[in-house]
């Protein structure tokens, strides 16, 4: 177990591969709620539907299920609060604005109803690199369990505020599935004002069907989905769910996008069903998980035919495999491996600095040593290392 306290340490057991699994009824839950559901066009927080569903929340928890809320919304709340154009979305200043106002409303609220129910809340505010490097994905993976064992409901959003475009997650889709894994949480349910992924867009074509249950993220299925929000209020869309659920698939985690527009969506969806679940394809454990779903990499190193078979036969990425290396990264830093098509094959730990990596691509072992005038390591990216995705 060592320091990988990012899974499984203490945490509830997650779902046996392959069954079929419920997220409304795993030991650890993450539950994200839209900003479209949250607030209404006023701007003000749609506090009975809140409450709706902080009661659902209570239940759960009086019967032993643990719930982390991911909760949209500030921007939408602060951006009417400072009469701020566009819904706070003309400039980025605007947007930190209306995050750092609409975050303390939010918060407030939430505080309100959860102790309403006698229970606790417990804001944790996160950005991209909290989560990207790996040691403060670590401490945020504590922090979250300590809530939990704590009996608090941990309430995350995006640090909106000092996130900037260029690094943030920018939807809180994503943030839900990896926020899911640190917390050792086995399930996701994204509430949203769509009730699932439809085989085309069911606004305009009236012939799109509901998809139920989806064990694998093909590229058939990735292609039914638009990046706009129905609301134009969140900044998800089915992209980002989509992008959310292969994250949480690759951690083993089920994730589900269920319709939120109803009174009490927890205990609708636990009851009625509905919405889209996505099965976890397997679970990746630890570091592996956790470098599947990271999200920026420091560069890309492609390969040919024969590398790519290798690797998915769980081999190491050799260099004589190498075909092209982009970006400036370190030894250790995670690289993005892409295949002859330049499709994205998985993520891994380079084993050399990006110039030495240059220097070696394409040759074998012995050839690699005269040009480095030292013993080459025996992979460019090592298995132990690398994560297909
Ligand atoms: N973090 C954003 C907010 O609180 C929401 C991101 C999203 O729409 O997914 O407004």
């Amino acid at each position: 177990m060592g320091a990988d306290l990012g899974t499984s340490a203490g945490s509830p057991p997650g779902p046996a591969p392959g069954a079929a699994f419920d997220p409304a009824n795993c030991p650890r839950l993450v539950v994200k709620i839209g900003s479209s559901l949250l607030v209404d066009a006023a701007g003000a927080v749609r506090s009975q539907w809140l409450a709706g569903v902080v009661a659902d929340v209570a239940q759960r928890r009086a019967a032993g299920q643990q719930i982390l809320i991911v909760s949209s919304g500030a921007s939408a709340l602060g951006a009417r609060r400072l009469g701020l154009e566009k819904g706070g979305r003309a400039s980025l200043e605007d947007a930190q604005a209306a995050a750092a106002v609409g975050q303390v409303a939010l918060a407030g609220a939430w505080e309100a109803l959860l102790a309403a129910q006698g229970l606790t809340a417990a804001q944790v505010l996160l950005t991209l690199g909290d989560l990207e490097d790996r040691r403060r994905y670590l401490n945020v993976a504590a922090t979250t369990r300590r809530l939990l064992d704590l009996g608090a409901v941990p309430v995350l959003n995006e640090n909106d505020t000092v996130a900037t475009t260029e690094i943030r997650f920018g939807d809180n889709d994503r943030l839900a599935a990896r926020a899911a894994q640190a917390a050792g949480a086995s399930g996701v349910i994204l509430l949203s004002d769509v009730d699932g992924l439809y085989t085309a867009n069911p606004a305009t074509d009236p012939a799109a069907k509901r998809l139920a249950v989806v064990k694998a993220l093909t590229p058939e299925i990735m292609a039914m989905a638009t990046g706009e929000t129905r609301s134009g209020m969140g900044s998800g869309g089915m992209v980002a769910k989509l992008l959310a659920a292969r994250m949480a698939g690759a951690a083993g985690i089920a994730l589900a996008i269920c319709d939120g527009r109803v009174e009490s969506p927890l205990t609708h969806f636990a009851n009625a069903g509905g919405g889209t679940l996505f099965l976890p394809p397997r679970a990746a454990k630890g570091r592996k998980a956790w470098l599947a779903g990271r999200i920026t990499v420091a560069g890309s190193l492609s390969v040919d035919a024969g590398a790519a078979a290798a690797l998915k036969r769980g081999a190491s990425l050799l260099a004589a495999g190498v075909t092209q290396i982009e970006g400036r990264f370190r030894r250790g830093d995670v690289v993005a491996i892409l295949g002859p098509d330049g499709d994205a094959l998985g993520r891994g730990l380079a084993g050399y600095d990006a110039d030495d990596a240059r220097a070696i691509r394409g040759l074998r072992g012995d050839a690699q040593a005269a040009v480095l005038g030292y013993a080459p390591r025996t992979a460019l990216v090592h298995a132990d290392h690398l994560v297909l995705i």
